[in-house]
Formats: C-alpha cells, structure tokens, sequence
C-alpha cells in the first residue's frame, strides 16, 4: 500500500512535472506555427506587391486608340469650312482610284498616283480639311501605318464630325492630338510594309471614335464614299489658292 501510495504521488508528481513541459512545448509549437503563417502572409504580400505593384503605381499611359472624345473636345476642333484630296492635286488631278468605295466591300477609295505602280511612293498625303490627328500608328496586319484625322464641319448650319482616313502611309509627320490644317502634308504614300504597290487607302467616316477596322466590309454604315464626299465639300472659293507649299 505503502509502495502503491509512494507510487502514486511520485506518478502524480511526475504527469504534474510532464505536464508544464508538454504545454511549453505545445506554446513553442502555436508560436512556430504563427511565426510560419505570419511568414507565409509576408511573403505572399510581398510577392503580390512585387507582382501587382509597378502595374498599380504606373501612371496610365494615353492609348489614343481608345480615348474617346468628350463634347468640351468636340467643341475645341476647329470648323473645316472646305475639304481638298488627299494626294494628287487638291481638286484630285494628278490620281486614280483603283479600287472604289464599297467594290469588293472596300470601305475606302485606294488613290494611286497615274504614274501607277509604286511611282507614286514616298509622295506627300495631305490633310484633307482642318483638324486634330486622334491616330498615328502602327495600324496591325495588313495595314502599315495609319493616321485618322477628326474634322468638324458646318452643314446645314449643324456641327457635324466626320474622320479623314489614311492607311499605309510610309512616314508619318503628326502625332495623336495635333491639330493639323487643310492641305498640311501629315505623312507620305507608302506600300502597308511591302505588300502593295504604293497607294493611299483613303476612308471617310461618320463617327468619332478613334477606330481603325479592317478596310473591308459587308455592312457601310458609318462609312461615306469619300471621293464624293470631298467633292460635294470642296467649297473652295475662286481666291483659294488651295494647299500651301510643303
Ligand atoms: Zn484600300
């Protein structure tokens, strides 16, 4: 009994001295547990800041290709009282158009120089009417270069906004947000990056939005005959004496 009872307090004593150890131990392993998801969080933030963080802080670059014009930038374009061709002569001597509006869906005139071939590569493309330039780029697969120009102008004593379409232009001398005058050379006739014999695509446009497209389509709403529409705006009076020398 006596043994017994000596056993039990030395066993008691003993879970009593086990004990404290155990939840020591187990203290020690909660902390190591918190250490390694608190580590787990700092680097998990860490490596979110360091994924997201240049794209957070950098400053929106301007993408003219989807700028979209507010009503105070509509009213701040000047007023294109005439428009004049875009190569050639500003009455349109000097070009051809080989392929015509809406002639195999083509949304543009394609205006050749009459030498023909790329006899007319390199020559001046000039704005057809007063203006700011909303595109100059790159214009994707096909195109080349491509500038859009937005003109506002008076008819029937309405303000209306019309787009003047350049497509592969060789070089380009404005930049998106220029504003541009009637018969000022903004870039030169070029080949789309050589898959053409040099000519302009030249598109006319109702709407505003800085939209390059595919320079063929079914549906043309949106898209003005442009030879027709610069002759029915050329409104040029008998003392003009049309573009200034480049
Ligand atoms: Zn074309």
């Amino acid at each position: 009994m006596s043994g017994q009872g000596e056993n039990g307090p030395r066993h008691e004593s003993q879970t009593t001295e086990v004990n404290p150890d155990q939840s020591t131990l187990k203290r020690h392993r909660r902390s190591w547990w918190l250490l390694a998801v608190l580590f787990f969080l700092l680097v998990l933030l860490l490596d979110l800041a360091f994924r997201f963080g240049p794209e957070l802080l950098e400053r929106r670059k301007f993408d003219s290709h989807f700028a979209l014009f507010s009503p105070i930038d509509l009213a701040s374009l000047p007023t294109a009282t005439r428009f004049d061709f875009p190569i050639g002569s500003e009455h349109g001597a000097m070009a051809y158009n080989a392929q015509r509006f809406t002639e195999s869906l083509h949304l543009g005139d394609d205006l050749n120089g009459i030498g023909g071939e790329n006899s007319d590569l390199g020559d001046p493309v000039f704005a057809v009417a007063d203006g700011q330039v909303v595109t100059a780029r790159e214009g994707g697969p096909g195109w080349g270069n491509v500038i859009i120009v937005l003109h506002a102008y008076p008819e029937n004593g309405v303000r209306r906004y019309v787009q003047s379409f350049y497509g592969h232009v060789q070089t380009m001398l404005v930049a998106p947000g220029e504003m541009v005058r009637r018969g000022q050379q903004i870039a030169t006739v070029g080949t789309g990056g050589g898959k053409y014999w040099a000519h302009l695509h030249f598109e006319m446009r109702e709407f505003v939005t800085p939209y390059i497209g595919a320079g063929y389509r079914k549906e043309t709403r949106g898209w003005l005959d442009p030879s027709a529409f610069i002759e029915a705006h050329r409104g040029a009076p008998d003392e003009d004496v049309g573009r200034s020398a480049p």
